[in-house]
């Protein structure tokens, strides 16, 4: 496709303005440009058809199935873009008199309110700005909890091998060293190996329930005894709270801080950098710990509250993504208690559906009743020559965005599929058809897959290349 640059032709408008009706005022000369700017000239018709193509190079959520295992691609509500666009939300400042936006406090307040009762925690912050950016928040409420008891010695961050690649990150980011605890054959911790690291060095565990294979803990129970005998806390990664939200709490499971990612679960736009939205939430005794200013009430009125004594500080500008916290806000209200109850039965049993389809085709390494997402594998394609990736690069010729593959690291050649409660059956069985018709085309002509797509804007990237060399900026010959 053209850039709007190539499209310029000398002389053409998208505006004419009103012809000036006062006088022209002399600007000295050092405030003034020597040479033009570098503008494309174009049409407002130019300008419209030039952005509405470039939007459909792209593959969206509003244009297909999108089964991003661990990322939760579910449709997000058109209601939510207006509720948060109205001008009491989207035209106020953060310097504002507190007096003055009284219903964006309360609505952070009240959101907080209902992220408590579903993770059974009891304060939060809706600070953080992605999942990432929670988790670094909660292990740096853990460390603080340790040195305000002197615990000095507390330096290892238990983590699981099925664990999502940031947590290790927000515990090294922490200074914590990372201790890999392995999964058992069936996918869960290995509460015998999980003896085995603890110590008086445990600052904490780090786990997500179900885990990134998609299979609730068992033993979720003796797993936070054997942490917290041992003096360490409870994290709980949150980012996909899909499978239990309305069912289960991570806080009567035995965890201490939890994240969430609303931009997952609640039903906010995510991907390509969108804006996100990481709330974390604590037990009572960790509350002082949180970021200030929290959002409180005293008695009808909305307040910011600066007075933990033993805050970790500030993690982000003002309050967080606010209008990420309208939509979530938005949704849990057209929710609905039973709404959201309803929503994750609905997400468990269509993947359940999937993974009992595509286990016809493709090999499911743990294949019993598995929670929001599961793994299959392309690993008996391998003789074909075929990959994980050359599998998935052929469903966008289908029109199909491919799952996430090559995590969690404990499956070889995986392909995990969410497809979250948001799909019909219609969706969920078309897809099957895709994948098994790939399935023969990898038997019969795996050349096919091995130089798929064949029908995007661009076929396969050097995807190293592309994020450490990324071409950001146009620049004129
Ligand atoms: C997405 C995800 C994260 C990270 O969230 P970001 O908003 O992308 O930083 C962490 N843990 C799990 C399990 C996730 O799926």
């Amino acid at each position: 496709m053209e850039l709007i640059f190539e499209i310029s032709k000398e002389g053409r408008r998208g505006f004419i303005p009103p012809k000036m009706d006062v006088k022209p005022y002399k600007i000295e000369s050092k405030y003034t440009r020597k040479n033009a700017p570098k503008l494309p000239e174009v049409t407002e018709g130019d300008v419209v058809r030039h952005y509405t193509n470039l939007s459909r190079l792209n593959y969206a959520v509003d244009t297909g199935f999108y089964p991003l295992g661990s990322c939760t691609m579910k449709y997000n509500p058109k209601l939510n873009e207006r509720v948060a666009s109205l001008s009491g939300f989207s035209e106020i400042h953060p310097y504002q008199d507190s007096k003055t936006v009284q219903g964006a406090l309360k609505l952070m307040y009240d959101l907080g309110e209902s992220l408590k009762k579903i993770t059974g925690m009891d304060a939060m912050t809706l600070q953080p700005a992605a999942g990432a950016h929670g988790e670094y928040t909660g292990i740096a409420i853990m460390r603080q909890y340790h040195r305000s008891r002197k615990d000095f010695d507390r330096n290892e961050m238990i983590v699981p091998d099925s664990a999502h690649g940031t947590n290790p990150a927000s515990s090294a980011m922490n200074g914590f060293k990372v201790i890999v605890v392995e999964s058992d054959d069936r996918g869960m911790v290995d509460v015998d190996e999980l003896k085995k690291v603890i110590g008086p060095n445990t600052a904490g565990m780090m786990l997500t329930n179900p885990n990134t294979l998609g299979i609730f803990e068992e033993n979720i129970l003796e797993i936070s005894k054997i942490i917290h005998d041992a003096g360490g806390l409870m994290y709980y990664d949150g980012a996909n709270l899909n499978a239990i939200m309305g069912q289960v709490r991570p806080g009567d499971m035995g965890f201490d801080v939890v994240h969430l990612n609303l931009h997952k679960t609640f039903s906010t736009p995510h991907g390509m950098g969108g804006p996100g939205a990481g709330p974390v939430g604590v037990k009572k005794f960790l509350e002082d710990f949180l970021p200030v200013p929290t959002i409180d009430k005293k008695k009808d009125k909305y307040v910011l509250d600066f007075s933990h004594k033993k805050t970790i500080g500030r993690v982000r500008s003002f309050y967080g993504n606010f209008t990420v916290l309208v939509k979530a806000y938005a949704y849990i209200l057209t929710m609905g208690e039973e709404g959201i109850k309803h929503a994750s039965e609905m997400a468990v049993l269509n993947a359940n559906y999937l993974r009992t389809e595509i286990s016809k085709i493709l090999k499911v390494p743990h294949n019993n009743i598995c929670m929001h997402e599961f793994v299959a594998t392309t690993l008996p394609l391998e003789e074909k020559g075929i990959k994980a990736l050359d599998f998935v690069k052929r469903m966008l010729d289908y029109g199909i965005h491919p799952p996430t593959v090559y995590f969690p690291l404990i499956v070889h050649e995986d392909i995990m599929v969410e497809p979250t409660e948001t799909e019909s059956k219609d969706t969920l069985d078309r897809f099957v058809e895709i994948v098994k018709k790939i399935y023969d085309e990898a038997n019969e002509d795996p050349k096919i897959l091995k130089e798929a797509p064949h029908t995007t804007p661009v076929g396969r990237l050097d995807d190293t290349r592309a994020a450490r060399y990324p071409v950001l900026r146009w620049k004129e010959e």
